[in-house]
């Protein structure tokens, strides 16, 4: 299996080269050449099996330069009881009639992004090992949250990397900043920035870029990496669970071996609907692929017309994980519908870069409106939704999750479609408690994260995951902050180059 990227279609590298490198030097993304098939019998064969081997499994169709004990090795490195609570590692639960949670939220951090971020520190030791890479990589992460401290705990302690995260000081949830303050392991530093969160991803990328900073690095023996969620490193791990999904359904006696299911979910960066739309491809019987986003619905109106335009206002909502205007992985599934057609990426995406807009053929609007639905769902129906699935079926969501089945709901009155329907939860109600709370209990008023956590445990009856009760008693470990300009200088000190 060999890689190609999205803006030139004649560069061809295996997996090991896209997962350490990230991103293509054109600047295009690493996208596998063909889709590897799966059968029905394959799917039945994988229902006995746990979730790391049924990971395994998929990852031997795409990662074709890796060897089975290195696949086995990082599986079983990221898909365990000590950094998962529950052994299912996804848990399903049923909603209401053929209407399933797909709870992705079970690791360390309480978001999904643990799916990926548990297991890309092994794939990229393992890659630069291949590659003969004698170096440390390191890893910078500016973050507006649930990226930096599931990166962090990715990273912690994996040897042969150091990881350094950025955040805007006063730009993330009390919750959040706790969590990253009181981090554990001997590689890991983190910082908070006298500035947004765009100043945080402007530092990194310019320290990325600097010549002297790459000088001393290779003198030193390191490489930067990146973690971020256009490395194929970080969306092949996400086709694993809806197979997985489907698999215990089956399993379950919930659907029969064939049966279709359709797929919900909460999108901002089009990974997580991506990974999806890949598992459909291989041969899972998906049916529609629902994208739900928040006010920020540039890939509503995309999914609809055609015409993709950033050209609109921002909006911070209450479900900050999907507040994007650019969503990057659409570039795959743009090169795939096109038929791996780089000249029209290219054009397409030169023009996002400078007028912010561009417009795709009839004949890819048709492809994309026969593979997805498309709605959002603002604050206020996030909050109604938060409420009626609490009261109607005792089950407490996030407010990212509320957003997919507000669109689900509206999905189901717009085409009587009562196919059975998985909807990807995306991170536990006690990561966004004051929202939650809000939604199910508007009584309640306290600031105090612990009496949040408390009160949302006596509603939800969810145990309180204990990475988060745990964080009350850790000590603080980085404090302070510094300005933007100051960023260089950090990396360089903490490094303890030049
Ligand atoms: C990152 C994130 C999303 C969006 O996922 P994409 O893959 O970027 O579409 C949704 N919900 C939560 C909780 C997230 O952290």
């Amino acid at each position: 299996m060999f890689y190609r990227s999205t803006r030139n279609s004649n560069l061809k590298v295996e997996s090991a080269q896209a997962i350490s490198q990230g991103i293509s030097e054109d600047g295009g993304l690493f996208v596998p050449e063909s889709i590897p098939s799966l059968t029905l019998d394959e799917i039945k064969y994988m229902s006995d099996l746990s979730y790391s081997c049924r990971a395994a499994y998929i990852f031997k169709k795409y990662l074709t330069d890796f060897t089975d004990v290195e696949i086995q090795y990082c599986t079983d490195n990221a898909y365990n009881t000590k950094n998962f609570e529950t052994e299912n590692i996804a848990e399903i639960s049923h909603l209401f009639d053929g209407t399933y949670m797909l709870e992705l939220w079970h690791g360390p951090t309480c978001a999904f992004k643990d799916m990926a971020l548990q297991i890309l520190p092994y794939f990229l030791t393992v890659s630069a090992k291949k590659l003969n890479i004698d170096k440390k990589i390191v890893i910078l992460v500016a973050t507006s949250g649930d990226t930096g401290k599931a990166a962090l705990e990715g990273f912690k302690d994996v040897e042969g990397t150091q990881i350094m995260v950025f955040y805007p000081e006063c730009g993330v949830s009390s919750m959040q900043k706790r969590q990253m303050t009181t981090q554990e392991g001997s590689n890991v530093a983190v910082c908070a920035i006298n500035g947004n969160f765009d100043d945080c991803q402007n530092g990194v990328k310019q320290i990325f870029t600097d010549e002297n900073v790459k000088n001393s690095l290779e003198s030193n023996k390191l490489m930067f990496s990146s973690a971020n969620s256009i490395n194929w490193g970080r969306l092949v791990p996400q086709v694993v669970y809806y197979i997985s999904a489907y698999a215990s359904l089956v399993s379950d006696n919930q659907i029969a071996l064939g049966d279709k299911v359709n797929v919900v979910v909460p999108t901002g960066n089009f990974g997580n609907i991506l990974a999806a739309y890949y598992a459909k491809q291989m041969g899972l019987p998906l049916g529609k692929l629902i994208c739900a986003s928040n006010i920020n619905n540039v890939l509503t109106d995309f999914i609809n017309t055609g015409v993709y335009d950033r050209n609109r206002k921002f909006y911070a909502t209450s479900s900050p994980s999907m507040d994007i205007l650019i969503s990057s992985n659409l570039e795959r599934l743009l090169y795939m519908l096109s038929g791996n057609d780089d000249s029209k990426i290219k054009e397409w995406f030169g023009a996002l870069a400078k007028d912010g807009k561009y417009e795709v053929t009839d004949d890819i609007k048709a492809k994309i409106k026969e593979e997805f639905f498309a709605g959002y769902c603002d604050d206020e129906s996030t909050k109604e939704t938060i409420k009626n699935i609490y009261e109607k079926y005792s089950y407490v969501c996030d407010t990212h999750t509320a957003v997919a089945v507000k669109v689900y709901e509206d999905y189901r009155k717009a085409t009587g479609d009562k196919t059975r329907t998985l909807i990807a939860s995306t991170a536990s109600p006690y990561k966004f408690s004051a929202s939650v709370l809000e939604a199910i209990s508007p009584d309640f008023k306290s600031e105090d994260e612990y009496a949040m956590v408390d009160k949302i445990n006596e509603l939800s009856k969810i145990d309180i995951p204990q990475s988060l009760a745990d964080l009350k008693n850790k000590p603080v470990r980085f404090s302070g902050s510094i300005e933007k300009t100051e960023m260089t200088d950090y990396v360089i000190k903490t490094l303890d180059i030049k």
